[in-house]
């Protein structure tokens, strides 16, 4: 795979690091000897502003936008959208306007999640925002806000919600490649890659990455929003233009694409009691900082799978794909939990 050829431009902090998660897997081990062997891959660490898994996406995102010589870069979200964030910072570093559209999707009404968090850093990145209710066509209001940069002078490079095209997935397709080879030089065989998967584009990247290479890696992908059916479609539908564009379409199979949709609970961005037991569990074992809406609920799954036996003497790696800096828009909604 030759990954130079689309041009991506450099800025996060990359390879991130891939670590052991001793205390936790000590946690979650079986008094018959099983449970996974718990590894991490830190993509919460990629650097963009607090980081998170859209900064790889960016990175070809904004190869793309500069070559179309854009002005403003336009983006979708709820409110507390990490990619919003990033995208915010992205467009701050180029000297590009952004225009962002928050969707409200949670029904929280909190001022820590209407204003804090990501929110707070949306501003401070200097984005300029639109709020507009849940249900709302967000595509109609890309275009819609597109067309206003155009009418006022400006050259708008639109992206999708969660970055999630296939020029945004070649930043996991580039995620296979830069894990595969750590753990080749880690001596570490990886049994299976759990991550939480949304809009798409990081669970499609990594299965187009690791089928094109031949890696043979299976990945779980544990759903935040969509039922199972709606979920995996869109995946494989992804994976398989992606690796369209890097020349082996046929390499991507409906098998090889899995998610578990059974813990996303009440909805996207709400949170429930396995939630928090997640955030306090990775927290109070290894220090690692989840978020509510993606990481807890992937991390919530990954517990419950544990513990039915899912992983038994597997190597499982979590790829932590970011999103603490939006706990700051949960206080309220976890205020009196976390004891
Ligand atoms: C966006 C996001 C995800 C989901 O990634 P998709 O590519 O949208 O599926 C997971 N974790 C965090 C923290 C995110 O911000």
């Amino acid at each position: 795979m030759h990954l130079a050829r689309f041009n991506p431009v450099r800025f996060a902090h990359l390879p991130t690091p891939l670590e052991p998660l001793p205390r936790l897997t000590e946690a979650l081990a079986t008094a018959g000897g099983g449970g996974p062997n718990l590894w991490i891959k830190r993509d919460d660490c990629t650097g963009l502003a607090g980081g998170g898994n859209k900064t790889r996406k960016l990175e070809y995102l904004l190869g793309d936008a500069l070559a179309n010589d854009a002005t403003a870069l336009i983006t979708q979200g709820a409110v507390q959208s990490n990619h919003v964030r990033q995208t915010a910072a992205a467009a701050a570093m180029f000297g590009m306007a952004c225009e962002v559209i928050l969707e409200e999707r949670t029904g929280s009404n909190a001022a820590d999640y209407t204003l804090s968090g990501n929110v707070l850093l949306d501003e401070l990145l200097g984005a300029n925002i639109r709020r507009v209710p849940g249900g709302t066509d967000m595509n109609a209001q890309l275009a819609q806000v597109a067309a206003e940069v155009a009418a006022a002078g400006g050259r708008p490079y639109v992206i999708p919600g969660g970055g999630s095209n296939v020029i945004g997935a070649l930043g996991y397709v580039e995620c296979a490649m830069e894990l595969v080879s750590q753990a080749n030089e880690a001596g570490l065989e990886i049994d299976r890659i759990v991550t939480a998967t949304g809009s798409a584009g990081t669970h499609a990247g990594l299965v187009a990455g690791i089928a094109v290479m031949g890696a043979d890696i299976p990945i779980l992908g544990i759903g935040v929003r969509a039922p199972k059916d709606v979920q995996e479609a869109n995946v494989f539908k992804l994976a398989q233009e992606t690796a369209d564009l890097l020349g082996h379409k046929d390499r991507v199979t409906r098998d090889l694409v899995v998610a578990d949709c059974d813990y996303v609970g009440a909805g996207y961005g709400l949170v429930d009691e396995a939630v928090i037991d997640a955030l306090k569990l990775a927290a109070r074992t290894d220090a690692i900082l989840l978020d509510p809406v993606y990481t807890g609920k992937a991390m919530k799954g990954l517990i419950a799978l544990s513990r039915k036996g899912a992983f038994d003497g597997e190597t499982v790696v979590f790829l932590h794909t970011g999103g603490a800096q939006g706990l700051f828009g949960y206080q309220t909604i976890m205020d009196g939990h976390l004891g």
